[in-house]
Formats: C-alpha cells, sequence, structure tokens
C-alpha cells in the first residue's frame, strides 16, 4: 500500500512540474507545434467550456468535428473557419483515419458513448481525450486502455481540477504534509436535476444518477487529498422520489477506507445544491466552496484564505494535455487515474446493493 501511495506522489511530483505552458491562459508567442483536436459531442460541455478553452490554450487548436445534426456541421463550420473534410458524423467518424490534420479526437459524448467512441478514436490513430466519467465501469475502462495501447496512442481522461492550482495544492499538501497526515475528507458534489428527458436522467445512456455525475469528483478528490488509492468502502444509495429518479439513485453515499487509516465520506445527489471538500490533516483543515465547478474555485485552511489566481480550467487541461503529447511527457491524467476512479465506484455501486463492506482490488 505504501508502494501505490509513492507512485501516487510521484506521479504529482513528475506532473506538478510539467512546463510553463500549463500555467498560461494565453496564447503568448508559442510557435511549436500545436494537437489539433476534433470534438466528437457539440453538446453544453464541448461548446461551452471545451471549445473556449482549446481557443485560449497555447498549444492546442480546433481541428475538426463529429457532429450528427448538418445544422451544427454547417454553423460551426462557419464560425470556426473549419474545412468540411475536417467535419464527420457518427457514421463515417472511422474515416478520420486517412485526416492528417487531426492529432486527437476529445470525446465529450453522454457516458455510455465514451468506450465505442474512444475505441474507435484509436483505431484511427488519432490521441484519445475523454469526459468523465471515463467509461460506465471498470470493464469498460480496462477495454478503453488496451485499445488506445494497442494503437499506440495516448488516452487522457477530462479531470480539469487536476490542472487547476487551489486543486494542486491539496495535492501538494497530501505530499509535504504541510499540516501533517490525513485524517477525514468529506466532499459533496450534488445539484438538482429533474429533467426526466435528460440522459442523465436515463441509465442507459449514464449508468447511473448523480453518483456518476458528479459523486466522481468526491472519489478522485478524496485520491488526490489523501495521495493514496481506498482499500475498501460502505455506500447506501437513497431515493426520495422514485417516480422523478425511476432508473437511477438519486443520492448516494459512501465511506472509503484508506491503507493509512484515512476515511473519505464522499455524497452525491440530484436532489439539492451542494459542492464542498473539506480536508482535516493532524494539524489543521482546509474547505473549500465551490470545490469542483468552473470557478472561481474558494479555499480556506486554518491559516486564512487560499490565494490562488482564477483559472479556465479546460485551458490549462488542454495545454497539460497537450504538452504531454507533443513533447512526449508523462500524461497528468492518464487512463490509468479513470480507470482506479471506475473500480471504486463499481466497488461503491456493489456496496450500496449488498450493504456490506467491500474490499476494493486494483488488479
Ligand atoms: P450534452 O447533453 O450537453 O451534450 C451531449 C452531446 O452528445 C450533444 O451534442 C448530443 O447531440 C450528443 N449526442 C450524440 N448522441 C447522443 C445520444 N444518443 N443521446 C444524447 N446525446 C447524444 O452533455 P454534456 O453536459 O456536454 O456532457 C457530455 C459529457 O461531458 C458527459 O460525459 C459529461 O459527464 C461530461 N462533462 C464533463 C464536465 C467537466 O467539467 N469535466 C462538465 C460537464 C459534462
Amino acid at each position: 500500500m505504501e508502494k501505490s501511495r509513492r507512485e501516487f506522489l510521484q506521479k504529482i511530483t513528475l506532473a506538478s512540474t510539467i512546463i510553463p505552458f500549463a500555467n498560461m491562459e494565453s496564447k503568448g508567442n508559442y510557435e511549436g507545434k500545436k494537437l489539433r483536436v476534433a470534438l466528437i459531442g457539440l453538446g453544453s460541455y464541448a461548446t461551452n467550456q471545451v471549445l473556449p478553452g482549446i481557443q485560449k490554450s497555447t498549444m492546442c487548436e480546433l481541428g475538426g468535428i463529429v457532429t450528427g445534426t448538418p445544422a451544427k456541421k454547417e454553423s460551426w463550420m462557419a464560425k470556426h473557419n473549419l474545412a468540411e473534410k475536417n467535419c464527420y458524423n457518427y457514421q463515417n467518424f472511422d474515416e478520420i483515419k486517412n485526416n492528417p490534420d487531426i492529432d486527437a479526437v476529445y470525446v465529450v459524448l453522454p457516458n455510455s458513448m465514451h468506450k465505442e467512441y474512444a475505441i474507435r478514436a484509436a483505431k484511427a490513430g488519432k490521441h484519445v481525450i475523454c469526459e468523465k466519467p471515463m467509461a460506465l465501469n471498470a470493464k469498460e475502462a480496462r477495454e478503453m486502455i488496451a485499445a488506445c495501447k494497442a494503437a499506440g496512442v495516448t488516452l487522457s481522461i477530462g479531470y480539469r481540477l487536476h490542472y487547476e492550482p487551489h486543486t494542486k495544492e491539496i495535492m501538494r499538501l497530501a505530499k509535504d504534509q504541510d499540516y501533517g497526515k490525513i485524517k477525514f475528507v468529506d466532499g459533496k458534489f450534488a445539484w438538482k436535476n429533474r429533467d426526466p428527458k435528460a440522459w442523465r436522467m436515463n441509465n442507459q445512456y449514464s449508468g447511473g444518477g448523480a453518483f456518476m455525475d458528479v459523486g466522481i469528483y468526491c472519489i478522485n478528490a478524496s485520491r488526490y487529498a489523501t495521495g493514496e488509492d481506498p482499500i475498501s468502502v460502505t455506500a447506501q444509495a437513497i431515493k426520495t422520489e422514485p417516480e422523478i429518479y425511476r432508473d437511477i439513485e438519486e443520492t448516494m453515499q459512501w465511506q472509503l477506507n484508506f491503507p493509512s487509516g484515512a476515511v473519505a465520506r464522499g455524497t452525491s445527489s440530484y436532489a439539492f445544491n451542494c459542492h464542498k471538500l473539506a480536508v482535516h490533516y493532524e494539524k489543521g483543515n482546509l474547505e473549500m466552496e465551490p470545490a469542483y465547478d468552473y470557478g472561481p474555485i474558494k479555499g480556506k485552511t486554518h491559516k486564512g484564505p487560499m490565494e490562488f489566481p482564477h483559472t479556465h480550467h479546460q485551458t490549462l487541461q488542454m495545454d497539460g494535455i497537450a504538452d504531454s503529447i507533443l513533447n512526449n511527457k508523462p500524461l497528468r491524467t492518464p487512463g490509468e487515474e479513470g480507470l482506479k476512479d471506475m473500480i471504486i465506484m463499481d466497488a461503491i455501486v456493489k456496496a450500496s446493493k449488498t450493504g456490506k463492506v467491500v474490499p476494493i482490488v486494483y488488479s
């Protein structure tokens, strides 16, 4: 277990030395090669966050799009000066393999479609960036990693907070232990979602309720706040309005146990609003609220406010990923990072169904 903690901390140290570009939010004078990224799924997140992230980044540019809506194709071509040959639909997407103008494909589709499009992109020889949750479960996540390995392309997960300064400080505190050992982490991420037509409310597309959508942030946070991977879990799925949350859970709460003895409690829900993270150390406390959304993220420790600049997370993420791919550096958020969360999430679902303590096994 000490080994897995060491590996995690080494990864953070390595990653935090990543490039000056990852801390920049302007194009600067960068004249090197850019990562040309095609977006698949031009929905809310791709349009409102990822696209501006690419546009503000130093090392990326929009290379193409994949959309099933002809009108979107026309408007994106006109707005973003895209050649028709760089625009695909879901049927002809595999032809992207013959397109030398696109280096990477960013999958921003409903969760159930991540695996298929990540694997198709890998088979087309393109680097893959995939939104969270990486897949519906660990089995799918493993298939995605294997496909990318077989194709010799990289797989990154859209964990934008790993590039964000407040979050990087929490990672640093896990490594340097300024406030001593980590004792308890409490993460809550919830938002009100009652839209029966939304794919997020349909288990076939989402793979679960708020847990799959935003609970993953709390799970990931408990890992970066402790610098450890949990070894067992208990959990409860709760539904107060079954007529609204028909085939998904409404609220999930869980308790993760870490090798050092640290404990993390997590809560996700579609029934209320909450965006909090608290980390309790031997010699102090840290609280962030909001802790996970696009910012400004706000935090304080027992010593006072956390003074870090507000950043556009997706810009830092895109530059971080591009720098790793273009300059052959370790990825900060590789598929393996996503897989660990999927393994933990599978265990949480099992614990919520059985009411038992479920061991978490990574191999
Ligand atoms: P969205 O519904 O706004 O967009 C989904 C897109 O997929 C749409 O363009 C839609 O047309 C397309 N699509 C293709 N086939 C579809 C089908 N069968 N059903 C529904 N849509 C279909 O969703 P979103 O909020 O953009 O989320 C997309 C992904 O991004 C999800 O995996 C989500 O978890 C992730 N996300 C991540 C963050 C983050 O901060 N990292 C934030 C929001 C969403």
